[in-house]
């Protein structure tokens, strides 16, 4: 039996740049090869993705899903502009529609404003077009099983929701309970001034979390303190997904890869990649579990 709950994920980006079907089954066959129990699916263009196909993989191997996304300075549900607030709530809302039919558990990302770096600070205004637009999301998913998260990233590619702080005040505006905080170790390891910290402020709102090296290559070769921030977890009893969210040149989706600044080589060889990572996270977990119970 496992020393404990939590789901462990990988991205979908440590296997293919694109999710044609034998994308699919290559990247869903690999992450169930490597020990992983669910697989993150990329959603920037969610017409691009085959909701039936994908479940239908996803049966095939025992695999579960979740799916996430970012928005662009043209659906930017945090602009002044209306035409691309609307713009970013139909992407949203259609984005929202092909997870449901995949049939994940959760769907999270950059949702409240655009993936890159702004040249100025949100507006008051801007803030509250982000906020109504969240609402109107978690409407539609309320009474499923699906969970919207708040991924929350680096100065470079928000000017919103860089700090577990900010996003249980977004969280308190949009006062919808199933809009949870997705924390990043990559990006917190910019932002927040101390893992352990970070995972008690956001407290009961975390819902999903990435593990990430500084560089987003191997876990463990980089700068990020994964000790506190698992011990955070297991401090707050965290339960939810945990996936490896990794980065290289040799896999590309430009519309998300370039946005990210992914420009290095961090490996070559995705299935040892992925093994690591599931044994490190693994590690990490029982460790966690061990120290409270000394
Ligand atoms: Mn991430």
């Amino acid at each position: 039996m496992s020393a404990y709950a939590n789901k462990i994920g990988v991205h979908g980006l440590v296997w293919a740049g694109g999710w044609s079907e034998a994308e699919a089954r290559s990247s869903i066959e690999g992450a169930k090869a490597t020990g992983y129990d669910l697989i993150e699916i990329l959603l920037m263009d969610p017409q691009k993705v085959d909701a039936q196909m994908t479940r239908r993989l996803l049966d095939e191997y025992e695999m579960q899903a979740t799916a996430s996304f970012g928005l662009s300075a043209q659906t930017d549900v945090s602009s002044e502009e209306p035409g691309r607030v609307r713009a970013g709530e139909r992407l949203l809302h259609d984005a929202y529609a092909v997870a449901r039919d995949i049939g994940v558990s959760y769907v999270g990302g950059v949702l409240y404003g655009a993936l890159g770096k702004y040249s100025a600070p949100v507006s008051a205004r801007g803030r509250d077009n982000s906020v109504a637009a969240l609402q109107r999301l978690c409407d539609a998913a309320a009474g499923s099983d699906i969970q919207i998260g708040l991924e929350l990233v680096n100065r470079y590619e928000s000017n919103m929701l860089n700090t577990a702080a900010q996003a249980v005040e977004y969280i308190d505006d949009v006062g919808r309970d199933n809009l949870v905080i997705h924390l990043d170790t990559y990006h917190m390891n910019i932002e927040e001034s101390d893992n352990y910290a970070a995972v008690l402020t956001a407290g009961e709102h975390l819902g999903y979390v990435h593990v990430g090296e500084s560089h987003r290559g191997y876990l463990g070769t980089g700068n990020v303190d994964f000790g506190s921030l698992f011990r955070g977890l297991a401090a707050i009893g965290y339960t939810g997904p945990i996936t490896f969210e990794s980065f290289s040149s040799r896999i590309i989706m430009p519309e998300l890869s370039y946005t990210l600044a992914i420009w290095r080589d961090l490996w070559d060889d995705n299935v040892d990649l992925a093994e690591h990572a599931r044994g490190f996270i693994d590690a990490q977990l029982r460790s966690a579990v061990r120290r409270r119970a000394l």
